[in-house]
This record gives C-alpha cells, sequence and structure tokens, in this order.
C-alpha cells in the first residue's frame, strides 16, 4: 500500500487570518456589548443597595458565584485560571460600578506646620489629584499595579516580559534604562537603547512605561519615551533633577530617600508642583533602618500619614524595600489596606538570569496572583 502526502493549495494568508480576525473581532465587540449591559445592571443594584442601606459586597454570594463559574468554565475545557480571572474581572467591576459615583466629600484638614509644601498639602476644598497615565488613573479611585524588570537587558528579554505584564493586565510597564547603582562595577543599563526597546515592546501592546532619569541633561530625551518619569531615591533631592523632570510635562514618580523624612520627602514634591508640574505620585519604597533582614524597612505608616497630608496619589516599591520575591505579595496587600493608591513591582521572564536584583524579582506566575488579586480593586479615600 502506498501513501500518499497531500499537500495543501497554497493559501492567501492575508485571506484566512483575515477572515478569522474578523471572527475574534465581532465576539469582542459582543463580548463588550453584554460587560456594557452588565455594568448598568450592576449600578441599578448598587443603587438599590444602598437604598436599602444593604452592604455593596457580599462575600458569600461572591463565593458561590466563583464556584459556579469554575465549574462552567471546566464544562467547557477553558480551565480554572481562566474562570478565576474573568470572576475578578467581573466582580471587581461591579463593585466599581456599585459604588458612590464621583469623589466622596472628603473633610480635609490642612497639616499643621505645612507652609513648605503648601502646594503638596490637603487643604480645605482641593479635590484629589489624579495622575493620567495610559489607561491607568492613579489615585482615581481603583488600585494599579505597575511592573516590569528591574533593568532592560535584552530586546528579547523585555518583549517577553512585555507578553507577560500584559496578559497581568498591567497598564503602566516598568523597566529601567540609566540606572543609579550602589556600586559603579555594577550593571548600568543600557540608556537610551533600552528605553527604546522597552517603549517598542510596551507601547505595542497597550502599555504606558515609566522609567527613571538619573541626569537632568537626560530628562527631555526620556520623556519623548516614556510616559512616566521616576526620580530615584537616591535624587530625590537633587533639585536640579526634579526641575529637569518637571519640565517636561511628563508625570513624575518621586521615590522617597532611603533616609528621609515624610516632610523632606513632601517639600521635594514641592519642587516639582512649583516648577509648573502637577502630576506627581508619590512611592514608598522603603527606609534605612537597622534591620538586615529585609533590603530596607517599608514605611507603611509613610502611606497613611501622607494620606493624611497630601492631595497626591501615593504607591509603594515592596520590591525594593522586601529584596526577596515571596514577600512581595503580602506587601501588597498591606499597601492596599494602608490607602496606597498603586504599587509597583519587579518582575523578570526568567529571573535567574536577571542581571539586577534578581532575589527580589517576581516570576510571571507570582505577578498573576497579584494582579488576580489586587488589580483595579477600589482604594481606600
Ligand atoms: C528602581 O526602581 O529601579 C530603583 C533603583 O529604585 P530605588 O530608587 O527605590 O532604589
Ligand atoms: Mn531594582
Amino acid at each position: 500500500m502506498t501513501t500518499q502526502t497531500i499537500t495543501p493549495p497554497a493559501t492567501d494568508d492575508a485571506l484566512v487570518f483575515g477572515a478569522l480576525r474578523a471572527g475574534i473581532d465581532d465576539i469582542d465587540a459582543d463580548l463588550l456589548g453584554l460587560l456594557a449591559r452588565r455594568a448598568a445592571l450592576a449600578r441599578d443594584i448598587g443603587l438599590a443597595k444602598r437604598a436599602a442601606g444593604k452592604p455593596v459586597f457580599d462575600a458569600n454570594r461572591e463565593n458561590a458565584k466563583a464556584q459556579q463559574l469554575r465549574q462552567q468554565a471546566r464544562k467547557l475545557g477553558l480551565g480554572d485560571g481562566l474562570a478565576r480571572q474573568l470572576m475578578g474581572l467581573l466582580t471587581r467591576g461591579s463593585f466599581a460600578q456599585q459604588m458612590p459615583q464621583g469623589p466622596a466629600e472628603t473633610v480635609a484638614t490642612t497639616p499643621p506646620d505645612s507652609e513648605s509644601f503648601r502646594l503638596a498639602r490637603l487643604e480645605p476644598g482641593r479635590g484629589p489629584t489624579v495622575v493620567t497615565v495610559g489607561e491607568a488613573q492613579l489615585g482615581g479611585g481603583l488600585f494599579e499595579v505597575i511592573a516590569g524588570p528591574c533593568a532592560v537587558e535584552t530586546q528579547q528579554q523585555i518583549e517577553q516580559a512585555a507578553d507577560h505584564a500584559r496578559a497581568c493586565g498591567v497598564r503602566i510597564m516598568r523597566g529601567g534604562a540609566f540606572k543609579p547603582r550602589t556600586s559603579p562595577y555594577e550593571f548600568q543599563g543600557l540608556g537610551l537603547q533600552g528605553l527604546q526597546w522597552l517603549a517598542d515592546a510596551a507601547h505595542a501592546r497597550g502599555m504606558a512605561i515609566v522609567t527613571e532619569v538619573t541626569d537632568p541633561a537626560d530628562a527631555a530625551t526620556v520623556a519623548q519615551h516614556a510616559d512616566m518619569l521616576q526620580v530615584g531615591a537616591r535624587n530625590m533631592q537633587n533639585v536640579p533633577l526634579l526641575r529637569a523632570c518637571a519640565q517636561t510635562g511628563r508625570p513624575v514618580m518621586l521615590k522617597r530617600g532611603a533616609s528621609a523624612t515624610i516632610r523632606e520627602w513632601l517639600c521635594a514634591a514641592e519642587y516639582l508642583l512649583l516648577a509648573g508640574n502637577p502630576k506627581v505620585v508619590l512611592c514608598e519604597r522603603g527606609i534605612r533602618t537597622f534591620e538586615r533582614e529585609t533590603r530596607n524597612t517599608l514605611d507603611l505608616s509613610s502611606v497613611v500619614a501622607l494620606r493624611g497630608m497630601t492631595h497626591l496619589p501615593v504607591m509603594v516599591d515592596p520590591s525594593h524595600a522586601a529584596g526577596r520575591h515571596e514577600w512581595i505579595m503580602p506587601l501588597c496587600r498591606a499597601a492596599h489596606a494602608c490607602g496606597a493608591q498603586a504599587v509597583i513591582v519587579e518582575m523578570h521572564p526568567c529571573r535567574d538570569q536577571a542581571l539586577c536584583d534578581k532575589r527580589q524579582a517576581l516570576s510571571p506566575g507570582q505577578l498573576m496572583q497579584i494582579t488576580e488579586e489586587l488589580q483595579q480593586l477600589p482604594t481606600r479615600r
């Protein structure tokens, strides 16, 4: 018996893929329509619950619903992971819809002795600042998880990292191109080439980027590629750098210096505001104490204090504080519980090969756990 190999006729790639993609586009449009209908129903339920004085969140109902969705997903061969993600997305969406719309009435009181940071301070009548970066609204009421590698190392590494970040629902990706390393013998980053790779990889996947600026002379160039500029802990009080970053008009993430007091940090933010840039976000990243088990001591009390002192959004970097990937998840939860409006974490697609901060790099799977639990949760007002 002879076997005959049948060669399929040559097909026009654009024709086949075009038709398949059009099918996907139709399904996506249907899904969006369904989500809009779901959101409208959730809003009505929220109104009815508030009118009846009932709480918005019912843990038993949510658990039963999650169980039911998992069973249905299994029957359809979709697996638990997808059901879990879907459930997270839907409950968070509903929850956000059911919350009272618009900013809550806050009775802001001016902190004592706050003339030195008069633009940054809370004041009656001054609403909270919301900083928009790409699709994300820092301080806008929903928790944001920013993630990416410590440093851009190769184009392949950054593209893989971007794939994982996007799959986890990340909307702002981090990556260092200009690295202020403690020792001059350590990897210093790839500079502009690294920044371009990061920007291309993230923007192609619909994510914005945040990256550090270390030299005032680089601020304008970095701002051409980056959606948000980072002033690192080592440079918190570098006034020429603060002014140069502010003048680009890009949002600025200002990290707390390792030995800076909260007031010194607010005064540094004041330089940015006074230079005419209102888009400032404060990032707690741990301070220097006698403790050696952790890389730095994560001062979450600063988050609580700041939320009562400033209208600026406050976020937390647990990676540089803990220095160990296993400790990042609980610290993210704690940051959210204390009123932080976002976290920034380090994730590497192959962390054993990371050129810097390998010990604290999350795996893509660990990042997925964090985003599934926390991304877009309502934040404390
Ligand atoms: C970083 O985020 O890459 C970094 C160096 O952090 P920090 O300035 O907090 O040390
Ligand atoms: Mn790092």
